[in-house]
């Protein structure tokens, strides 16, 4: 039954709906609804301007519709009497096509059409830092090694708990907490669900960590790598593939039959092949899981001052090893650690039904599988891919994709490219003093 909005309002006492879209680079962009106009908004969408935000159109379209879904709707624990909802962009009565939840959502539907119901799980890393954005916030939080800090995380515990408590009390299923790896930086972890209600909690979770820090004076940020020599934000996807969505799900597709041990390390070959399209496509899709120019400072990166990046550099995947861009940590699931933390929550999910539905229609096969340390022994490891060394050849890799730009949808593909080829183009043209310090005696 379809949530009624208005009635939500009048039953939780809420004033005001704030009807929440994600744009191309995932900014989320809302409007702020009083509860008495909701009824209209809640049929007809609220308007917005599409070129003001990254969707690529011009200030001569027509008008922009993001059609609330009621579903998606969560009342703010910090805030009561706002409640936040995500929206489906429309134009002239059709979904825009490059819009990254309507992208997502024709995946959702493709993989259904095939009998396969994809769960997942996020890990959104984050920093807490100083409210300009440049430092550490806790100047005692300075350990070589600061991962699973017990006094560092403590002297942050106010935000910790606050954020947990809230998702406790939104029935997320939160299930720790820890100092994460770099000085500064934490995780939070709460429990996997269908990929378009992960990719709606993904990016509720980043609007709440964003809010309830700036509420603590602090400023939390889950850009790839906010400093340099330190370990980066990661953003790792946990996938599953199921028999059905939601709570109807009983057979984990990706753990075969019986005792779920029947392939390699526990995957069906429904498993392998969905994890081979990942591998087929790794270096392409990573123009959508490290979209920006700083996310190739996280993989690729030299060791930082923990002693390992904890980020991929080639496209290998292994068993319980947290070397590689793909980990199987356990019978009927494997871990892509390859997105960061700008990834936008529903692109990242898209791309990862895109890429597996196409191994699963080809058969794909992984490839070998490499149980070494691969920071120690990659080089030893012959014709496995690189990633991409920059945001333009991976934005050059997925145009060259054209399986997966057809995937991901044509127009949307076209318009991904071309705002990223801006985004690039504003990047390179920017005067460094990196050039000056390098070029100036020459
Ligand atoms: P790690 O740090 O070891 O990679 P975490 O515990 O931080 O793992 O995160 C694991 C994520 O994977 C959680 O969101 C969890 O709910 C999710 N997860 C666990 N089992 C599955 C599964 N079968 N399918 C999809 N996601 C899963
Ligand atoms: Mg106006
Ligand atoms: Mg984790
Ligand atoms: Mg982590
Ligand atoms: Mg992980």
């Amino acid at each position: 039954m379809t949530t009624d909005l208005a009635k939500f309002a009048k039953d939780n006492g809420v004033k005001y709906f704030m009807i929440s879209f994600t744009d191309l680079f995932g900014g989320q962009r809302a409007k702020l609804v009083p509860a008495q106009a909701i009824a209209d908004m809640q049929e007809d969408g609220a308007g917005f301007a599409g070129f003001a935000t990254w969707l690529d159109m011009t200030p001569a379209h027509p008008d922009m519709l993001a059609v609330p879904d009621p579903s998606s709707v969560i009342q703010l624990p910090w805030k009561p009497e706002v409640a936040w909802v995500a929206a489906n962009c429309v134009m002239e009565g059709e979904d825009v096509a490059q819009a990254p939840r309507n992208v997502l959502r024709r995946l959702v539907d493709e993989a259904a059409d095939m009998g396969l119901h994809v769960k997942t799980g996020v890990e959104a890393e984050f920093f807490l830092l100083t409210p300009e954005g440049d430092q550490v916030s806790d100047p005692f939080d300075n350990a070589e090694k600061p991962c699973y800090d017990q006094q560092a995380v403590m002297r942050r515990y106010d935000v910790v708990r606050e954020i947990c408590d809230y998702m406790l009390e939104l029935g997320w299923g939160p299930y720790q907490n820890d100092h994460e790896d770099a000085n500064g930086q934490f995780e939070m972890n709460w429990e996997f669900d269908d990929s378009l209600k992960t990719a709606d909690k993904h990016s509720f979770f980043k609007f709440m960590t964003k809010s309830v820090a700036e509420k603590h004076g602090f400023r939390a940020t889950f850009m790839p790598k906010p400093i340099e020599g330190l370990t980066g934000n990661g953003c790792h996807a946990h996938v599953s593939v199921w028999d059905a969505p939601g709570e109807a799900a009983t057979t984990n597709v990706f753990a075969g039959e019986g005792e779920g041990q029947t392939g390699e390390l526990g995957l069906s070959e429904q498993g392998k092949f969905f994890l081979g399209g990942i591998m087929k496509h790794a270096s392409a899709l990573a123009a959508i899981t490290n979209p920006t120019v700083n996310s190739y400072k996280r993989i690729n990166a030299p060791r930082t001052m923990s002693g390992a990046t904890w980020a991929p550099n080639t496209v290998t995947w292994t068993g319980n090893n947290r070397t590689h861009m793909v980990r199987v940590p356990g019978p009927g699931r494997f871990e892509l650690r390859l997105p960061d933390g700008a990834a936008n929550p529903y692109l990242l999910q898209a791309v990862i039904i895109a890429a597996g539905l196409s191994g699963i229609r080809s058969k794909a096969d992984p490839g070998k599988r490499y149980d070494i340390d691969m920071y120690a022994e990659g080089h030893t490891v012959r014709g496995a891919p690189k990633l991409p060394l920059n945001m333009l050849d991976a934005i050059r890799e997925y145009d060259s994709d054209t399986e997966l730009k057809e995937a991901m949808g044509d127009a949307f593909s076209a318009s991904y490219i071309k705002m990223k080829m801006q985004e690039w183009t504003s990047f390179v043209t920017h005067f460094s003093q990196w050039e000056k310090d390098n070029t100036l005696d020459i």
